[in-house]
This record gives C-alpha cells, structure tokens and sequence, in this order.
C-alpha cells in the first residue's frame, strides 16, 4: 500500500517550514543586515547568545560555515585540531578546514564520536618540538551524527573543558544537534555555554528552520569571526527574513524533539524485529543507524522502502541512516513498520 505523502527520514534537514513560522518570517522587520540594519537579525543574535550565556553571536547561512569561520577563528596556519575521526568538520566539509586555516587534524578513535580529556592529552604535541604542529583547538561534536545520534555526559564535557583550558586549548563545540543532547541529559543551555570558547548551532535540522546556523561566543571573537565570514562571501542583505524563521524555531521547536526521539526509538525497536538487520546503533536521540546482513545490499533495502514512499540514506557500504524531525508524524510510522516488517 502506498503512502500518499513521502515519509522522509533521509536527514532532519529536509523539512519545511510550517504555515506558523511563514507567517512570522514574512511579517519580518528587515534591512541591511552589511550594514548592520536588520532587526531581526540582530534578535536572533542577540537571543541565541543569551541562551547560552555567552556574549555574542553571529547568524550564518550554514552548520558547515559555522564550523568554518570558528575553526578560523581559533587556529592559525600550521596549527592542529584534535577532533574524533568521524567528525563532520573533517568528514563533510570538503576539506574546508585544510583549505581556509591551513591547519592538520589529529584523529581520536571516540566511543561513536565521543572523545575524552585523556584521549586529548594523549595526543597533544608539546610545543618546544618544532617537528610537531601545535596542538591549538579542540573541536567536539554533541551529538555525534556519524556516531549515530550519540551525545556527551556533562562530566565529559566539563572535563575536556578543564583540561582545554588547563593547557591553553581552545574548544569549539560542533553543536548542529545541541538541543537534541540536551533535551536527553537535561544539562542547561547556560551550562554548556561556560565550557566553550565557540558554540555553533543549526537551526534548519531539527529545529525545522529552512536555512542558518549560529555561531555563539565572546563580543571580540564574534567581532573577527564577522571579518572571516565577510572573506568567506557569506555577509546577507535583507537576512531577517531568515532569522524570523530561526527565531521562530528557538520559540516552538525545542520542547518537541522529545517526540522525534520517541520516533526514533520507535522505529529502532521494529528493526530489532527485522531479521536482515545486522546491527543496530543504540538510539539515543533522532538518528538511527543500522547495518543489514550481507545477502541483503543497501541499494535493494533503499528501493523497497521507496515502494512505500519511504526515504532513507545510505551510511556505508552496508549500513542505512534514518532521522525524524518534525515532519514525522505517529501516522507515518504505521506505514513504517509495514515497509520494514514486510521484506
Ligand atoms: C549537519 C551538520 C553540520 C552542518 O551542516 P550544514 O548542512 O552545513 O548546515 C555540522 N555538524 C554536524 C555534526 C552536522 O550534523
């Protein structure tokens, strides 16, 4: 049977927005945001800083740019960033951090993308071998979306930010799914904030904003983080348009996404059902991923789930990635289970 509407669990970016955040975003006060004259912007900003507690903050037209502009920020040429090796700034940026900071990485092997303070100390470089990079940024991913979905215990956190500070780090939290964290550890947004010299979040994945990110720090940081976001050709005109939709999705979309993680460990427990299905990921926020037996090849799975109207993505050679987001109702998830229990 099919479904008349397409279930799309391929990425928590895939949504619309809804009749309400419209709404918002066309009734936006605008201007030029170059010339500092949008205040909606400037809102948005100024709000999502607060959040945090942190000074500043600097509305960019993607989670990537974010990264981007803050690994800039933070490093110089030669230096190096000591990051899990599943991590997005390396794996699906495009090398953008190689090619705008002229940095290396050095590789952890995380538990599913989660790292610790001695796996931090165990790779930094001392900084009188002149053979080494210098170890200078610390970047951590909360969640972890190659780890499928997996996040940070405040401890962890507040460790690495310990021993970051303590050996004159920077970190940088990679926060594209921070809300999803935080709506499972229950740890505050002000709380996270104290730990990080630079925190970015998306507002288009499962807040349900159609485009931004944030980047959130001290006035001076955000003040040169502006400077490289201009170089980067990422400066808008009239983005309070935009930002109207972010501020929107930090009003209405937060509390929600207990409900997509309900979703998640819905659809997680008919694949245990599922006697193709290899391994499963413990879900822990909206991201499930799955591997399948090796008679069954992710092509074929993909296209049976299609027969249904169902969208997924590949995550590997043998493994599928699934992820809910607002546009996943309770409906849906009927015609999920009998796409995946009918194979
Ligand atoms: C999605 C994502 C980003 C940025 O994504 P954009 O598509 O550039 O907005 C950054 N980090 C993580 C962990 C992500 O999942």
């Amino acid at each position: 049977m099919k479904s008349p509407v397409i279930i799309d669990l391929r990425s928590d970016t895939v949504t619309r927005p809804s009749p309400a955040m419209l709404d918002a975003m066309f009734s936006a006060t605008v201007g030029d945001d170059v010339f500092e004259e949008d205040p909606t912007v400037h809102e948005l900003e100024k709000r999502s800083a607060a959040l945090f507690g942190m000074e500043a903050g600097l509305f960019v037209a993607s989670g990537t740019m974010a990264n981007q502009i803050s690994v800039k920020l933070l490093t110089r040429p030669q230096d190096e960033v000591i990051c899990d090796k599943s991590s997005h700034i390396y794996y699906y940026e495009a090398g953008g951090v190689f090619s705008n900071s002229g940095i290396s990485i050095r590789f952890i092997e995380g538990k599913r993308g989660i790292i610790s303070s001695e796996q931090i100390e165990e790779n930094l470089n001392p900084p009188e071998n002149i053979h080494l990079p210098l170890s200078r940024l610390v970047a951590i991913e909360n969640t972890s979306n190659k780890g499928g979905g997996s996040y940070y215990t405040y401890k962890n956190l507040e460790s690495i930010s310990r021993f970051s500070r303590k050996s004159g780090l920077s970190l940088h939290l990679d926060g594209a799914r921070i809300f999803n964290a935080l709506t499972e550890t229950g740890d505050t947004t002000k709380s996270i904030g104290k730990l990080f010299d630079t925190v970015s979040f998306c507002l288009s994945k499962g807040l349900g904003a159609p485009v931004g990110s944030m980047i959130i720090s001290t006035k001076e940081n955000i003040l040169h983080a502006k400077r490289i976001r201009k170089a980067f050709g990422g400066a808008m005109r009239q983005a309070g348009y935009l930002a109207a939709a972010g501020i929107y999705a930090l009003d209405n979309n937060i509390s929600r996404l207990k409900q997509d993680h309900l979703r998640a460990s819905k659809i997680a427990s008919l694949l245990k059902k599922c006697t193709y299905v290899a391994d499963l990921m413990p879900v822990e926020t909206n991201i499930i991923v799955f591997s399948l037996k090796p008679r069954l090849k992710v092509d074929t799975f993909l296209q049976h789930l299609k027969k249904f109207n169902i969208k997924a993505v590949p995550f590997g050679k043998q493994t599928v990635r699934m992820v809910t987001h607002l546009d996943i109702t309770d409906n849906m998830l009927n015609d999920i289970e009998t796409a995946l229990l009918k194979f």
